[in-house]
C-alpha cells in the first residue's frame, strides 16, 4: 500500500508504522527532521516527509550549480579534470564492462550532466531525465544529449535501454519502488540497472551519525541498507546481481565533507581557492585507505549495485 506524500505517520514506501531512530538537531527552512525506521520494509526514511513546497525550495536555484564549474584551466584545472574523469570512469565501470560498446543508456536524474557527457564521450547512446527543464536545455545545447523532463514514472519513452543509471538519485525520489518498476519496464531483455546510494548501514553513519554528510536531510527522503535495497529490488521484480560498498567518488569524500564542512563540494565551488582545493584532494587521498578498508568489511559508505529483471 502506498500512502499519500506528507502523510507522515507511516512509512512512505509501504504504509506500515515506523519508529524514530535519530533526531537531527539542524533546522531547515524552519523545519526539524528525524530518521524513522520501518520494521516491515526495513527502509529508513526522513520524518516528517518533506512537503512538495519544501522539495521545490530544495531543488530551486543553486542546487544544479553544484557540479557546473568543474572544467578549470591551468595545471590545477588539469589535475581536477583528470581526477574527475577517473572518478566518473570508476563509478560506472561495473555497468559499462557488462554492456556492449555503444549501448543505449538512460541516466535518471542527471543533475549537471557530468556523467552523461562522459558516457557520450565514450561512445554510448546516452539520454537523460531530470526535473529541471533549464539544466536539460543546457545539456542539450552543450553536448546534444536528449533529455526528458519530469519524474521517470510520468515520462513516456519511445524505446527501451540496455542500461539505466540511478547515480545517487533513488534516495531523492518520493516513490523509489515505482521508479524501479518503471525502470524494469524500460530495460531490454539483457539490460542492467546501475544504482548508487549512500549506505545507512555503513561505518561512516555509525561513526558520524547526524553529522554524516551523505544523510543530506531533507533532500534525501530514504536511507538504504543493502538489505532494504534488496527488498525493494525484489518488489520491483529485479535481482541484484553485483554489489560493492565502495565508491572512489563518494566514500572518502563522505569523511572529508562531514569532518571539514568548509570543504563540502558546494562550499568549495562558492569559495574556490587553490589551497582549499588541494587540501580537499589531499584529505580525500588520506581517507581513501579507511574508506576502502570499511568497504572490504562490507560496511562502506555507499551501496553500488547492478540489477537485472527477474526471470519470468
Ligand atoms: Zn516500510
Amino acid at each position: 500500500m502506498n500512502v499519500a506524500m506528507n502523510d507522515t505517520t507511516c512509512c512512505p514506501s509501504c504504509g506500515e508504522p515506523g519508529k524514530p531512530i535519530l533526531e537531527i538537531p539542524e533546522v531547515f527552512n524552519g523545519h526539524r527532521f528525524s530518521l524513522h525506521a520501518c520494521d516491515s520494509c526495513e527502509l529508513i526514511y526522513t520524518y516528517p516527509f518533506p512537503s512538495d513546497a519544501l522539495l521545490r525550495d530544495i531543488y530551486s536555484g543553486e542546487y544544479w550549480t553544484r557540479e557546473k564549474t568543474t572544467q578549470k584551466q591551468g595545471a590545477i584545472g588539469g589535475l581536477v579534470n583528470w581526477f574527475n574523469e577517473i572518478r566518473l570512469a570508476a563509478t560506472v565501470k561495473p555497468l559499462l564492462q557488462r554492456l556492449p560498446s555503444g549501448a543505449s543508456i538512460l541516466e535518471v536524474g542527471c543533475g549537471s550532466g557530468q556523467l552523461a557527457k562522459y558516457l557520450k564521450r565514450k561512445g554510448y547512446g546516452v539520454e537523460v531525465t531530470d526535473i529541471s527543464r533549464e539544466i536539460l536545455e543546457e545539456i542539450r545545447a552543450s553536448s546534444g544529449i536528449l533529455g526528458y523532463c519530469g519524474s521517470l514514472e510520468e515520462i513516456s519513452f519511445p524505446h527501451q535501454y540496455n542500461g539505466i543509471i540511478f547515480n545517487n538519485v533513488l534516495e531523492h525520489l518520493p516513490n523509489p519502488l515505482s521508479a524501479l518498476e518503471k525502470a524494469n519496464h524500460l530495460l531490454t531483455a539483457q539490460g542492467l540497472i546501475f544504482i548508487e546510494v549512500p549506505n545507512i548501514a555503513g561505518l561512516q553513519f555509525r561513526l558520524l551519525r547526524e553529522s554524516w554528510y551523505h544523510l543530506a536531510i531533507p533532500a534525501h527522503l530514504f536511507h538504504f541498507s543493502l538489505q532494504s535495497l534488496q527488498k525493494l529490488a525484489q518488489e520491483a521484480s529485479l535481482d541484484i546481481t553485483w554489489h560493492s560498498t565502495f565508491s572512489i567518488r563518494t566514500s572518502a569524500a563522505g569523511y572529508v565533507a562531514s569532518i571539514f564542512p568548509a570543504l563540502q563540494p558546494t562550499k568549495l565551488r562558492q569559495h574556490w581557492s587553490k589551497f582549499r582545493l588541494l587540501s580537499y584532494l589531499f584529505l580525500q587521498m588520506s581517507f581513501l585507505p579507511l574508506a576502502f578498508g570499511e568497504a572490504v568489511a562490507g560496511k562502506g559508505a555507499v551501496i553500488r549495485a547492478l540489477c537485472r529483471r527477474k526471470p519470468q
